[in-house]
């Protein structure tokens, strides 16, 4: 579906669409670079908040844009662990956002760090069997503006301290890995980053940003050609096509011995490592025989791309997050240990992601499902553990 706002988000606009924009409607363009300093830099989204601008040009703002997309509708979670947030957007849409508060398992010194989970799209066409965002179906794609308008929410939230630089956003980190499948909305994708990215933006480096995706070959590999260093993750969930295509439908479309030489071909361009998230089902792809497989492919000795050299990976291991109305179970403690175990003695590097304190984070869309299913709220508040 496709849907056109009433009036274009400013927070959807480059420094340099704006300033076309302003040139037009008669504005010199260093008012544009003024706005979009209040914007980022101050955190100031209210038009009459913006002192140095004429009183005439704010009543502009307010009439040519919507400039926040978003509306909070509810917060659930623990604010010293995980947040869920449920916005509503102008066509009544819902879509959700997640802060995540946990120590950073990558980290040798186990440091805290925040981290903001954010939406692509209202829903997902992936329909990958486990996921509470497929189920529903797809409805459209986000605009620039509504992704955007999602780090807002959580600035509201938070309280960021702006300084001059612009480097006090109240995270450490973003991961586009809520609802959606983030490469099928790729030019809105990439115009949001842009945004977070540019010096006139929050100047938020990419290598705190991580894409996810379940494997949207033709887009991993325009990543791949682009200089921007966003972190990639890959949500694998299976090492053989077998098992693989029967939770992920995308498997079909882009099977492993494509997926896998470019995920192979990203770690050439970008000589970093990327992630490969895999979701453990129990009795499904927690076996002895797919661990040994997916071994196989990180160090390069699978048929999917003979004499490789071992890929730069690390495993990102998700215990199953229940979904209402999903037949999937997650595997005992015992399954779980021996599946990380096996990876870790063919040479991986791999970490599990426990469920205490951020149990809601690996679930996004099932807040939303809820609320349409109920038409209220039924989630139970996440205690700390
Ligand atoms: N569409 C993208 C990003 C959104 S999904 C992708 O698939 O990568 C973000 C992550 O949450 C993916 O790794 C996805 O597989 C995982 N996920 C979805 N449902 C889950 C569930 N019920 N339990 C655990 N992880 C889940
Ligand atoms: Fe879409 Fe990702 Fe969920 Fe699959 S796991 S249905 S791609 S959001």
């Amino acid at each position: 579906m496709k849907f056109t706002p009433k009036k274009p988000y400013l927070l959807g606009e480059t420094l340099e669409s704006l300033t076309e924009r302003m040139t037009l409607a008669g504005y010199p363009a260093f008012r544009a670079a003024q706005i979009m300093d209040w914007v980022y830099k101050k955190f100031v989204t209210d038009p009459a908040a913006m002192t140095n601008l004429p009183k005439e040009l704010q009543a502009w703002l307010t009439e040519t844009f919507t400039i926040i997309a978003t509306q909070r509708v509810l917060i659930k979670g623990d604010p010293d662990t995980t947040q869920k947030l449920l916005l509503k957007l102008e066509d009544g849409s819902l879509i959700e956002t997640v802060l995540i508060k946990a120590p950073d398992f990558n980290d040798p010194n186990d440091k805290f760090r925040k981290t903001v989970c954010i939406s692509t799209q209202v829903g997902c066409a992936y329909g990958c069997k486990f996921c509470a965002s497929g189920i529903a179906g797809w409805k459209r794609d986000l605009h620039a503006g509504e992704i955007v308008a999602q780090i807002f929410e959580i600035i509201k939230l938070e309280g960021g301290k702006p300084t001059d630089e612009g480097h006090a956003l109240p995270f450490d980190n973003i991961v586009v890995m809520g609802m959606g499948e983030p490469l099928a909305n790729f030019e809105n994708l990439m115009r949001a980053l842009g945004n977070l990215n540019a010096e006139w933006g929050f100047k938020f480096g990419a290598r705190r940003i991580t894409v996810s995706t379940s494997g949207v070959v033709p887009r991993i590999k325009e990543l791949a050609e682009m200089p921007v260093q966003f972190r990639l993750a890959i949500s694998l969930h299976g090492a053989t096509n077998d098992i693989r295509s029967q939770i992920m439908p995308v498997n079909k479309k882009y099977p492993l011995e494509e997926l896998i030489p470019a995920a192979r071909y990203y770690n050439s361009k970008h000589n970093r490592m990327i992630t490969f998230e895999y979701i453990l089902i129990d009795e499904l792809n927690d076996t002895y025989e797919q661990a040994d497989a997916l071994v196989k492919i990180c160090q390069g000795k699978d048929s999917y791309g003979e004499n490789a050299a071992p890929m730069k990976v690390h495993i990102n291991c998700i215990p199953y997050n229940k979904v209402e109305g999903l037949p999937w179970k997650r595997p005992s403690i015992m399954r779980q240990q021996a599946f990380v175990k096996r990876l870790k003695e063919g040479g991986l590097s791999v970490t599990i992601r426990h469920e205490k304190g951020h149990k809601i984070e690996a679930a996004c869309g099932q807040l939303r499902l809820q609320a349409e299913r109920d038409g209220g709220m039924i989630e139970k508040v996440e205690k700390k553990a």
